[in-house]
């Protein structure tokens, strides 16, 4: 029996779950494009950004998704033939190096596959080994949406300094942004990265790049650079038209307004951060109960170095896709693939799936989710430990 009508609930890592005053803030006609509400409103938006990113320095709006952010990242600070060091845990730190080989930059991965985080030892190995440094930049990931690893990017740059290796650090954090707390300056970030659709809570579509005075610096030594990707008109506007070389993404801009007046100046990034680990803490519960038997495992085994933002789970093929038909056909949840785990198309495609719960998640949605994952279980008669629910609820009441 169905019981999928009524609000679909998308619990996918991104996009997320778009509140419904970001959805009422874009209905509205087309606005004055070169004067008024809009051109002063969008300034108010860059120091919020800021905020979430942990930096004074400066920021730049791209109308592009993760992949094209990608690109304007590297295009700023890379030129065919140099050098990048890509340290991957996951499917998203392989990509962004792929994308940076197909601008000809030569890059060096270090994978550490889909089962751990950075492993610096390596890093510091590979840099010392570059004597007369021409790794110009070293590009990872914070939170690996893939895998669900989150990375620490505070030992990162700690063992960059140690090698004193001068490579720029150029971080994306399209995943844990306005989820977890991440401090550019603070951690010694050059290049970072984010996107509208996970953490801000904001249609796909926009993304952003922060970079400070030493990745200003190496921009300056690239000469020419496709205009477009250029940040330095984007991050230093002097007219309107130049935040965007073009015609600004109107509709997006004002869910943006919408979705940080929610993040930053009603719930506070505090309270935010908060809120995602005790829902992460509600996920993890209940999966550690259903592990007690049959096949489910989270694949980040260590705690503390899973993200707040989604969690990658691994039980025996097919059931993981198996699970997810009968809750978004029999119970109105979607719950992620497994991204990057398995190839396409091969038998072990099918034993993962991952809980998004970033952006706009509270207790009700996290719960329903988890409870519906716990009737699908039943009903597909899949093997898994009992109390998964009582654990969840538990780590909600106690909060
Ligand atoms: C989603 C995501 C991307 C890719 O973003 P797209 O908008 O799909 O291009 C890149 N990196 C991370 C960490 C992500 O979570």
């Amino acid at each position: 029996m169905s019981l999928a009508n009524g609000r679909h609930y998308l619990a996918i890592p991104g996009p997320s779950v778009m509140p419904d005053r970001v959805l009422q803030a874009m209905h509205q006609p087309a606005p004055n494009i070169y004067t008024g509400a809009l051109v002063e409103m969008v300034a108010t938006l860059i120091p919020d950004l800021k905020a979430i990113a942990g930096t004074r320095h400066r920021a730049a709006i791209y109308i592009a998704n993760g992949h094209g952010i990608w690109e304007a990242a590297i295009a700023n600070t890379l030129k065919r033939g140099d050098k990048a060091l890509v340290l991957a845990t996951g499917r998203f730190g392989i990509g962004w190096g792929e994308m940076a080989t197909a601008m000809g930059i030569e890059t060096h991965v270090l994978d550490f596959g889909l089962h751990s985080t950075l492993d610096l030892t390596q890093v510091a190995a590979a840099l010392r080994a570059d004597k007369t440094h021409e790794i110009k930049a070293v590009t990872t990931v914070h939170v690996d949406t893939s895998t669900s690893f989150r990375n620490d990017i505070k030992a990162l740059r700690e063992t960059i300094d140690a090698v004193g290796h001068p490579a720029l650090l150029m971080v994306d954090c399209i995943a844990s942004l306005g989820c977890e707390e991440f401090q550019m300056d603070a951690w010694g970030v050059d290049v970072m990265i984010a996107a509208s659709q996970k953490g801000l809570m904001t249609p796909p579509g926009i993304g952003f790049v922060f970079y400070n005075d030493k990745a200003e610096k190496a921009r300056e030594t690239l000469g020419q650079i496709s205009k477009y990707w250029d940040w330095t008109v984007r991050g230093n506007p002097q007219e309107f038209y130049e935040y965007f070389c073009g015609t600004a993404p109107t509709h997006h801009l004002f869910a943006l307004r919408e979705a940080l007046n929610m993040l930053v100046h009603e719930e506070g990034l505090d309270s935010a951060y908060r809120r995602h680990k005790i829902l992460a803490n509600a996920v993890w519960a209940a999966l550690d109960a259903w592990g007690q038997e049959g096949s489910i495992r989270m694949n980040v085994t260590d705690a503390a170095l899973r993200s707040h933002a989604v969690t990658s789970v691994k039980i025996d093929a097919p059931l993981g896709t198996t699970l997810r038909d009968y809750l978004t056909k029999n119970l109105g949840v979607t719950l992620g693939i497994g991204l990057g785990m398995a190839p396409g198309g091969s038998p072990e495609w099918h034993g993962y799936f991952r809980i998004g719960h970033m952006g706009h998640v509270n207790a009700h949605m996290v719960l329903g989710t988890l409870a519906c994952i716990d009737a699908g279980l039943k009903a597909l008669k899949i093997p898994h430990g009992n109390g998964a629910l009582e654990a969840a609820t538990r780590v909600i009441s106690e909060a």
